[in-house]
């Protein structure tokens, strides 16, 4: 698992080598030299620049792109078959972001392994993600083919979020935004029925009943009790 927070994720007294090697020691059975040799390998496959001096370094002495690649070689070492990337990119700059994201993308196809990326936004699940879950309250309210989904979203919450992504089109008009804001938990745990309907822009009659899921006719799935869901909300 690749954690949000690099610098509380990594341990700020150890430099980062000792850490990647930590996890070899950990999941494999390899000698001092052998560990060694990985580190470096390892630092150089997360493309980081003279691995050697990387790996003497502390946390606070890398950059947040560089400790997020050394946390990615940390999850990477045991040789995973699914990688959950959470937030991986949210603490970095654009240029960084795009790397990183690139980086995973590398890593997933040269591996094989599966990746699971959880984030809050859209264009960075445009660009990664062949499959999406949109998820509101812990519930899934709309899943599919990342692409079909973000491009025509069918359920009024993955409607609502795409809505109010800023865009330049709309300098001068005000930004759209999903009114109210998410019920405390203990609220949210006593809904039964639909748990978005006090932000639903189109509530409808039946939102205190149970909302099981429906598969719509190109395969993708809503939480919502409009047949077929919504178009061009
Ligand atoms: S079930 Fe009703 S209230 Fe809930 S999202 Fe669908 S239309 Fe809105």
């Amino acid at each position: 698992m690749i954690f949000q927070d690099s610098i509380s994720g990594l341990n700020p007294l150890l430099k980062v080598g000792r850490q990647v090697a930590e996890t070899l020691e950990i999941h494999t059975r390899l000698g001092r030299e052998e560990i060694r040799r990985q580190v470096l390998e390892l630092l150089a496959h997360v493309r980081l620049e003279d691995p050697e001096i990387a790996a003497g370094k502390y946390p606070h002495q890398l950059s947040g792109g560089q400790r997020q690649r050394v946390m990615i070689a940390m999850a990477i070492a045991s040789d995973p078959k699914l990688l959950i990337a959470d937030e991986p990119t949210t603490a970095l700059d654009v240029t960084t972001q795009l790397q990183i994201l690139g980086l995973l993308q590398d890593l997933q196809r040269e591996t094989g392994m599966g990746m699971i990326l959880i984030s809050h936004d859209v264009s960075v699940i445009r660009q990664t993600c062949q499959e999406v879950l949109v998820m509101y309250s812990g519930q899934v309210m709309e899943s599919g083919l990342a692409d079909r989904v973000l491009r025509h979203p069918r359920h009024p919450y993955t409607a609502a979020l795409i809505r109010s992504v800023a865009g330049v089109e709309q300098k001068g008009h005000p930004l759209h935004t999903i009114r109210g804001t998410v019920a405390p938990l203990e609220q949210r745990q006593k809904v039964e029925g639909c748990v978005f309907a006090d932000r639903c822009q189109i509530r409808c009659e039946r939102y205190r009943e149970p909302v099981p899921l429906q598969t719509l006719e190109d395969g993708r799935q809503i939480r919502c009790h409009r047949k077929g869901g919504v178009e061009n909300l």
